[in-house]
């Protein structure tokens, strides 16, 4: 049988009863005519410089109060994602990733799931630690209700110091999607401006600080809050992420 096999493969430049007489008349055209697919996707984003405030139970509550006057949709908190959704990213080729990344963000707006496909796509936020604030601070959405791609949207995005245990803020605006426009970044670093103002305006404002984002480090994770109960998937927290108290280990 294998024999047989290369017998007739040997002879197949040749016609033969079981291939059509055309086929040795195709041969390959000098120039490939090519239909071209092309798709660019421009996402940008700005971070401002952190601001820290008095830690505190009020603290957190005053994040949506530093969108005043430049929200423009409603104005959505996320707080900081349970270890259950640690590996959730908005990645559609991905399916368990996607999937976690949908189950957490399912019920949000279509301007702060845009905002955090945005914003986490360009690793501008972490939800291992970050609560963030977000609203739409300019340009327009469809009638979906999506952002346009030259729309800017952000807002205030927080973390607890693992140093002092205070809560740092700062400013985050992004934008971007199939196209990109000349004055969008210089719309977004207008918006950025203005939400910085708005954190330092800010009564537990206490000024302007270096941000030291928490690296986790690989293995551990899991450890439950004994104030809020919320299982952090973040190895270096020694504050909650979510509420800010002290973790206890052990
Ligand atoms: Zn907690």
């Amino acid at each position: 049988m294998p024999l047989d096999f290369l017998k007739r493969r040997h002879g197949a430049g040749e016609a033969s009863p079981t291939v059509a007489p055309t086929a040795a008349a195709v041969s390959l055209p000098e120039e490939i005519v090519a239909q071209e697919y092309q798709l660019k996707l421009y996402f940008a984003g700005k971070s401002s410089e952190g601001v820290r405030m008095k830690a505190g139970p009020n603290a957190l509550a005053e994040l949506p109060s530093m969108l005043a006057g430049m929200a423009r949709s409603e104005i959505e908190v996320v707080e900081p994602l349970p270890i259950e959704f640690s590996q959730a990213m908005p990645q559609i080729v991905r399916p368990s990733e996607a999937m976690q990344w949908l189950n957490a963000h399912a019920l949000h707006s279509p301007v702060t799931r845009h905002a955090l496909s945005v914003l986490e796509s360009l690793d501008a936020i972490d939800l291992a630690f970050d609560t963030v604030c977000l609203a739409l601070l300019d340009g327009e959405t469809d009638t979906s209700g999506y952002p346009e791609y030259n729309a800017v949207v952000g807002g205030i995005a927080s973390h607890w110091d693992e140093g002092t245990g205070d809560l740092i803020c700062r400013a985050v605006v992004g934008w971007g999607g199939r196209g990109v426009r000349g004055d969008t970044d210089r719309i977004g670093s207008k918006m950025l401006g203005g939400l910085l103002t708005n954190i330092l305006a800010n009564q537990y404002a206490l000024g302007l600080t270096a941000i030291e984002r928490p690296v986790p480090a690989a293995g551990r994770g899991g450890l439950v809050c004994a104030h809020c109960g919320f299982a952090s998937g973040h190895e270096r927290a020694f504050y909650c992420p979510k509420c800010g108290m002290r973790l206890l280990r052990g």
